[in-house]
């Protein structure tokens, strides 16, 4: 797998490291459990990062330098990206080393990928994650490059399978990039149930040193405008007991400030300034804590490609109200499980959140029923789907039927 921008055990919330991070790691894990070998590339994001981390049974992540040792904008890994494509090569060749399928994760890695494919002569598959043309089209932030747009336009055509981790974006791909119906497979993404479980609300909140008294609205993911935590913030300001109401935005770190900059001055304005915590980066194995002791969690989101979030709420036992984005009408049961809305209005957003404030809760389903309506999108399943997608890849290509054009793009990456 490679995922050459964002490291799969980087800081999660952190301005681009997110439900990538998660997949990438996660599937890798439970890959590796069902028996499959797995090796993860990545650049070095962090001079103290080792070259192998063993992330458990037949699954490694490998560090690998592509220009200056740390953090640097996603954008400026791109001409990097022959470095480190000739750095995997380095590795493979010293390690001796064979690969049978490349996964890649995000446009920079599918450029990547693409060289590498045609000196191994196995097959490339690929995950987009987000699409640049969808985020243009919504007009929401900064505006995304052309080289993304051609980048992810020429590998759709060139890979051998694509996975979308929903029905929209696989229409996407074919829309906005043309690539052929066949060549994509809808593979959801999945959760961790045993790390993400209900965890009793009283105990949650004790262990949070919270009283048992006043309602708590949830927000957990990266902080950009993207993330529509703007609408959020005046949906706050619509509900009725609003005073006795505290919002927690989980998330967002340095690289995040100007964003986080613009939302507090947001609450001052709004004068929910002593309602509104943002409690940084929290990391995972905390975050059950925190949706167990939330009693709603938001996603209002313009964009998702899939939110997990949103997953990992319901295997806490914890109702979502979210827009229609990513995979939310299957993950979510209308009316049992949340709330799906057709955009982020504040004022819809707060009604929903009402009612889930609301002692009554108008017909939401117990702690353990919000729990079991995600059973089905543990790893386990979404590893085995994986798993075929890429046996059949493998038996396609060897078989000479891939439906590859086989010529390589004008820009592929010069390889010395
Ligand atoms: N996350 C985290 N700590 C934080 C913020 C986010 O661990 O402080 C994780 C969260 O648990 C989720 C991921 O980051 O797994 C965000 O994924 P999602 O698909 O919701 O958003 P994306 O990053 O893809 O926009």
């Amino acid at each position: 797998m490679l995922s050459a921008h964002s490291c799969p055990v980087g800081r999660l919330g952190a301005k681009d490291t997110g439900g990538m991070s998660v997949y990438v790691l996660e599937l890798a894990r439970e890959l590796g459990k069902q028996g499959h070998l797995v090796d993860i590339y990545t650049r070095v994001h962090d001079p103290q990062d080792k070259l192998i981390y063993e992330l458990g049974t037949n699954a490694r992540l490998i560090h690998l330098k592509a220009g200056e040792d740390g953090e640097i904008n996603k954008l400026d890994v791109y001409p990097h990206l022959p470095e480190f494509v000739c750095q995997l090569e380095d590795f493979r060749k010293r390690n001796q080393l064979q690969y049978d399928l490349i996964y890649s994760h995000y446009w920079l890695s599918a450029r990547a990928g693409e060289s590498l494919q045609s000196r191994w002569n196995v097959p490339h598959m690929i995950m987009f994650h987000t699409l640049g043309a969808i985020k243009n089209t919504l007009g929401v932030g900064e505006p995304e490059p052309e080289l993304r747009i051609d980048t992810e336009r020429e590998v759709s055509n060139n890979c051998h399978r694509i996975i979308a981790a929903t029905e929209k974006e696989k229409e996407a791909v074919i829309r906005h990039y043309g690539a052929s119906p066949e060549t994509i497979s809808v593979i959801p993404c999945g959760v961790n149930m045993e790390l993400f479980r209900p965890i009793e609300k009283k105990e949650a909140r004790r262990r949070l040193g919270l009283g048992n008294n006043g309602k708590n609205v949830l927000f957990v993911g990266r902080i950009e405008p993207l993330k529509g935590i703007d609408k959020l913030l005046r949906a706050m300001t619509y509900l009725e007991d609003g005073r006795n109401t505290a919002l927690w935005i989980i998330g967002g770190d340095e690289q995040s400030r100007h964003e986080l900059e613009r939302l507090q001055g947001l609450t001052q304005e709004l004068r929910i300034q002593d309602s509104v915590s943002f409690l940084g980066l929290i990391k995972q194995p905390e975050l059950p804590l925190y949706y167990s002791a939330a009693d709603v969690c938001v996603v209002s989101s313009y964009y998702e490609s899939f939110g997990l979030v949103a997953l990992e709420s319901l295997a806490c036992g914890t109702p979502v109200v979210t827009t229609r984005v990513g995979d939310m009408e299957n993950i979510i049961c209308q009316g049992k499980t949340g709330y799906v809305l057709d955009d982020n209005a504040p004022g819809g957003l707060a009604e929903k959140i009402g009612i889930l404030l609301s002692g009554s809760r108008n017909g939401i389903g117990s702690v353990n029923l919000i729990r079991e309506s995600v059973a089905g999108f543990s790893w386990t399943s979404i590893a085995e789907k994986i798993a075929e997608e890429c046996r059949t890849a493998v038996v396609e290509y060897s078989a000479g039927n891939a439906s590859l054009s086989a010529s390589r793009s004008s820009n592929s990456l010069p390889i010395p």
